[in-house]
Parts: C-alpha cells; sequence; structure tokens
C-alpha cells in the first residue's frame, strides 16, 4: 500500500523518558526524507511539536489540523505547510482521517489512546481499509499489546481485527508494515452475529 501521508497521534506531553521525543523526532525526519507527508493534530506542544519540528528541519509536507478553540488558545505550531483550524474534535478527526493513507499512534495519554481507538474502530467495521499502528518506543505500549491479546482470548475481538492493529519498536519497521499491509476484509458484525448464534 502506498503511503503518500501518514496521520500520527501522539502526546501533547513529552513523557518521562527521552526515548520517546527522540523516536517523535527520528519519525519526523524519516517521513521528511521518503517523500511522506505529515498529518497531525496541528501543535506545538510534546511530542507532536518535536515530530512537526523535525519534519519541517527535514523539509517534509506538515498538515496540522486543530479545533477552533485549541487554536485560540495559541498552541497551534506556526510555520507548517498547512494549518487547517476546524470547528469540533469530531471534525478534526473526520478531515485527519481523510487526508491520510495510514495512522499511527505514538506514545501520548488519553487524547492519543482515544484518536488511535476510534480510527481502529472505523477499520474493524470496513469503514476504511488503511493500516493502523503503534510505534513501541521502548516498550511502551507493550502492556496494551498484551491486554489487547487478552480482548481477543476473551472473545471481544475478532483475531483477523486484532491483527490489524500493527506494532513495532522502530519507526522504519512499522512504515514498512504500513506498506506491506493487505487490508483486512473480515467484517465484525458478521462475526458477532455468528457468535451469537451458535
Ligand atoms: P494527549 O495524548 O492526551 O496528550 O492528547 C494528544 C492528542 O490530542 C493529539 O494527537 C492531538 O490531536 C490532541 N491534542 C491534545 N492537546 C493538544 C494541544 N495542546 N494541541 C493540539 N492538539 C492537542
Amino acid at each position: 500500500m502506498t503511503i503518500k501521508r501518514l496521520c500520527v497521534f501522539c502526546g501533547s506531553s513529552p513523557g518521562s523518558r527521552p526515548d520517546y521525543a527522540r523516536a517523535a523526532r527520528e519519525l519526523g525526519a524519516l517521513l521528511a526524507r521518503r517523500g511522506i507527508g505529515l498529518v497531525f493534530g496541528g501543535g506545538k506542544v510534546g511530542m507532536m511539536g518535536q515530530l512537526a519540528q523535525a519534519a519541517l528541519e527535514n523539509g517534509g509536507e506538515v498538515i496540522g489540523v486543530i479545533p477552533r478553540d485549541l487554536y485560540d488558545r495559541n498552541v497551534a505550531f506556526s510555520g507548517l505547510t498547512d494549518l487547517r483550524v476546524v470547528g469540533t474534535m469530531h471534525e478534526r478527526k473526520a478531515l485527519m482521517a481523510g487526508l491520510a493513507d495510514g495512522f499511527m499512534a505514538l506514545p501520548g495519554g488519553l487524547g492519543t489512546l482515544e484518536e488511535i481507538f476510534e480510527i481502529l474502530t472505523w477499520a474493524q467495521l470496513g469503514m476504511h481499509q488503511k493500516p493502523c499502528g503503534l510505534l513501541d518506543i521502548a516498550g511502551y505500549f507493550t502492556p496494551l499489546l498484551r491486554f489487547l491479546n487478552h480482548v481477543a482470548e476473551q472473545g471481544f475481538i475478532d483475531p483477523p481485527h486484532r491483527a490489524m492493529i500493527l506494532s513495532a519498536e522502530f519507526p522504519g519497521d512499522l512504515l514498512r508494515q504500513f506498506e506491506n499491509y493487505k487490508p483486512i476484509v473480515a467484517d465484525k458484525a458478521e462475526w458477532a452475529l455468528g457468535l451469537t448464534e451458535s
């Protein structure tokens, strides 16, 4: 699958280990070098700011999508290739989803988790066929990935949908998985009906 633009969800904080921001900068530079545009939340703070800064410094295209209230609070990154100011968080996510060919989460908090899980939910309902994954920097997502295995083992995620959640420790490895990704065809509604009827 060709990735022309990648949407990255990540923390508005830098986190407590320098590895996180380092990896955000590494990903930003890698995307720019590979000619892959970055779509992100438009903030200048934390992981977001590091990621966007590195992509811009390396000549990359960076599109920020930010809701009006955050923009008015002066947290937007200035000097992006393009900054789209939208009315609501819902509009923001829909626009980010439309602009990108894949979705990656880097370490972050509630905002990051909510964003990647909503995109994964849309994928399992067949609303898009784009690759989604977690960049497991310094093992940050390992407990979550383990929990997702538990969720699948307990019958709440269809195994093909669990397999749809890509992960790797290094940006280049995860990007390669995105490029080799074959969309999953298993339908969530049919799987749930099958469980009910058997
Ligand atoms: P969190 O992981 O809770 O820090 O939230 C980060 C995610 O929420 C990002 O992917 C953004 O889309 C959004 N977000 C949270 N805070 C900001 C901010 N100050 N500026 C722009 N976007 C933000």
